[in-house]
């Protein structure tokens, strides 16, 4: 086993001739880190009880009350729009309306399953700049209607880190849970990528959550280095009823939950998790740097997280791609997003900025 989990460059070592090349496409490319494949292996030991009932979902889900320093509820799924879409109908009734920002996934990424779950509430989209929501926008949301033909508002969503990659700040936080409540509204958060708000923030994981008045939070595992899963906790605890069948009925609940629980003992432990999270927001830092310094193409959103938005010139990304780099062109607002997951090597941003440099000389100015 030790061979798979020594350090980054074991787990993907990249060949010379560029097979296994890493990529900027998102950080889901990146594969399982070594304390959650090394927990999945101790997790394979023996038989355990299922469902749910065994002692390493016990464990995760302690483990998670200790990083959170408080009494919440947890229930692992299999993945984020899962864990979005059934936090969100937990929240809501079928004739009810989720505040959320025009580029969040949940929105644009979730193929209508915050709708599907929750039997029919509608997702009322804001704008606002950076990819965060704001209070004046929720409250022109909520108020924009009163009647009894407009879906009543119960709930406001944010991502933290945001779909562009910039982060609440717990005063930014605090207001719209303020807002929220003044509204009669739940807040929930989807944290696909919290652990790299949680590293670039410097903050305390409660200080970000339950203590900015967040209801609901989906933490999400798969970015973060596991191989698939992310946990939904609720801090109201009255907001879980039922919340496992809900999981069952929408074929979320594991038979072998073992194995979604384990890995995040093994990154929880020691904070694992937040060193990726941290190596993947440098990497992404030393990348926009990179290319602020040696090219006039715009940054579009601060990097404040694991993502780099930049407009290439066009025969610039057409070159970058026929040179075999992948990266995403539909995500924010336009531009190309380069991610960097917990596993991006140094070598893989140097490789990227040696093209960068060769083609930034000529086809861009
Ligand atoms: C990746 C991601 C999710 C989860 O996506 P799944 O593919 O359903 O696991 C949720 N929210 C955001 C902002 C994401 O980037």
């Amino acid at each position: 086993m030790n061979q798979f989990v020594d350090s980054i460059d074991s787990c993907c070592p990249e060949t010379e001739t560029g097979e296994n090349r890493q990529q900027f496409a998102s950080d889901n490319y990146a594969g399982i880190c070594p304390e959650a494949l090394q927990a999945l292996f101790a997790a394979n030991a023996g038989q355990a009880h299922s469902y749910g009932d065994d002692e390493w979902t016990r464990r995760a889900a302690d483990r998670l009350r200790e990083v959170f320093e408080t009494d919440c509820d947890v229930y692992f799924v299999f993945n984020g729009t899962a864990a979005n879409s059934l936090a969100l109908a937990a929240l809501c009734q079928s004739y009810h309306s989720v505040v959320c920002h025009t580029l969040a996934h949940a929105e644009t990424d979730e193929c209508g399953a915050p709708e599907f779950f929750s039997n029919g509430a509608k997702l009322l989209t804001v704008a606002g700049e950076q990819g965060k929501l704001t209070p004046a926008a929720i409250v022109e949301a909520v108020t924009r209607r009163e009647d009894i033909h407009y879906p009543k508002p119960k709930v406001v969503t944010l991502t933290q880190a945001s779909e562009v990659g910039t982060v609440y700040s717990p005063d930014e936080l605090q207001a719209i849970s303020a807002t929220a409540r003044q509204y009669g509204l739940r807040v929930h958060m989807d944290g696909a990528r919290f652990a790299n708000a949680v590293a670039s923030l410097r903050l305390s994981p409660a200080d970000l959550s339950w203590r900015a008045g967040v209801d609901v939070l989906c933490f999400g595992g798969t970015k973060m280095g596991l191989p698939v899963g992310e946990a939904v906790i609720f801090f109201d605890r009255r907001l879980a009823e039922d919340f496992a069948y809900r999981c069952k009925q929408a074929g979320q609940l594991a038979s072998k939950m073992r194995f979604l629980a384990a890995p995040w003992v093994g990154v929880l432990e020691n904070g694992h998790w937040l060193r990726h999270a941290e190596h993947a927001n440098a990497m992404a830092r030393r990348l926009a740097t990179e290319l602020a310094r040696r090219t006039d193409w715009p940054l579009l959103f601060p990097v404040q997280s694991n993502a780099v938005f930049v407009q290439f010139p066009p025969l610039v990304e057409q070159e970058l791609r026929a040179r075999g780099w992948s990266f995403y062109t539909f995500i924010g607002a336009g531009g190309a997003r380069l991610m960097c997951g917990w596993d991006m090597r140094p070598a893989t941003i140097d490789h990227f900025l040696r093209d960068v440099d060769q083609l930034s000389g000529s086809s861009s100015r």
